[in-house]
């Protein structure tokens, strides 16, 4: 199986960037991936002033898929994650959302054994493999700490092992990029980083008819999610529903008052994130209620 290695970085998503590696429709094919510091952070001593931020949020590619035409809808599947041994956790004066509250910088580091996070003697988590930035070539050149309707740093929490992520495609090969894995991370990823990790991920790329909606679509077994990225959480609010609403009446032929108050008593809005340079939310529609699969 084909194995695109992690010195193929990106940090911008932009379509000219020229394409590192290429795949086939359908085929299976392992991505390795930097960790958000680019392996700048090895041990404690190791702090966050002293870091080259211009390499943050690193992702492997662009991966030139075969096939795929400007415009085309694709679906990446995600079939499995695998972390390194070790994940770390920095925390700094003004990062995250009590970024005021710390007044000196501190690095963990976090051994990964056996499925579980050490974080300590006495707390040991579960790990919860997911991919912080993942996305397809922008027509605009946007660097990759960003979110947006490309993908990008998300920092999503259900685009895991089994879960499917929906793009359309701005460029021929549409140029999937990928990086940011986190051993473990919470809804708001609120001191600023998840358990941030190196590793490797399996893909599968192919071409579906679409959702008529330009923003990222994440399937879980359960539930498609409209991912709207923006300023601030109202106008994300705002921007997701807008398009959970579209997805609605396009699905059940309804009117845009029914799409709203089904939005309103069955779709969850959710955070992603409230620290990189736009938050991410999502709307997230029971496959159920759109008959879906
Ligand atoms: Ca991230
Ligand atoms: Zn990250």
């Amino acid at each position: 199986m084909k194995v695109i290695g992690k010195n193929n970085a990106i940090f911008y998503f932009d379509v000219q960037n020229k394409p590192r590696a290429s795949v086939k429709l359908n085929e299976e094919f392992w991505v390795k991936t930097n960790d958000c510091y680019f392996g700048q952070i090895q041990s404690k001593d190791d702090l966050r002033p002293n870091i080259d931020d211009t390499l943050k949020n690193a992702a492997t590619g662009p991966i030139f898929v075969e096939g795929v035409q400007p415009g085309d809808f694709i679906c990446i599947e995600i079939l499995d994650i695998q972390l390194n041994s070790y994940g770390v956790m920095i925390t700094s004066p003004g990062h995250g959302i009590l970024g005021d509250l710390i007044t000196e910088p501190d690095t963990k580091i976090i051994p990964i054994k056996k499925n579980k996070a050490i974080f300590s003697d006495k707390i040991h988590l579960t790990v919860e493999p997911m991919i912080g930035v993942i996305g397809v070539s922008s027509i605009s050149r946007i660097r990759s700490t960003f979110p947006g309707d490309h993908g990008g740093n998300m920092d999503v929490k259900d685009i895991k092992s089994g879960s499917k992520v929906y793009f359309t495609a701005n460029v021929e090969g549409a140029g999937v990029a990928v990086g940011d894995l986190h051993a473990c991370m919470a809804d708001g990823e609120i001191s600023g980083s998840g358990i941030e990790i190196a590793g490797r991920v399996k893909l599968r790329v192919s071409k579906v008819q679409g959702f008529n909606v330009n923003v990222p679509i994440v399937e879980t077994e359960k539930e498609l999610m409209v991912i709207a990225s923006e300023e601030n959480l109202e106008k994300a609010i705002r921007k997701g529903v807008i398009l959970a609403c579209k997805l609605l009446q396009e699905f059940l032929d309804i009117n845009f008052p029914d799409a709203y108050r089904l939005v309103s008593i069955s779709c969850d809005v959710k955070i992603c994130q409230v620290v990189n340079p736009l938050v991410t939310i999502r709307v997230c529609v029971p496959k159920s209620l759109l008959k879906f699969k």
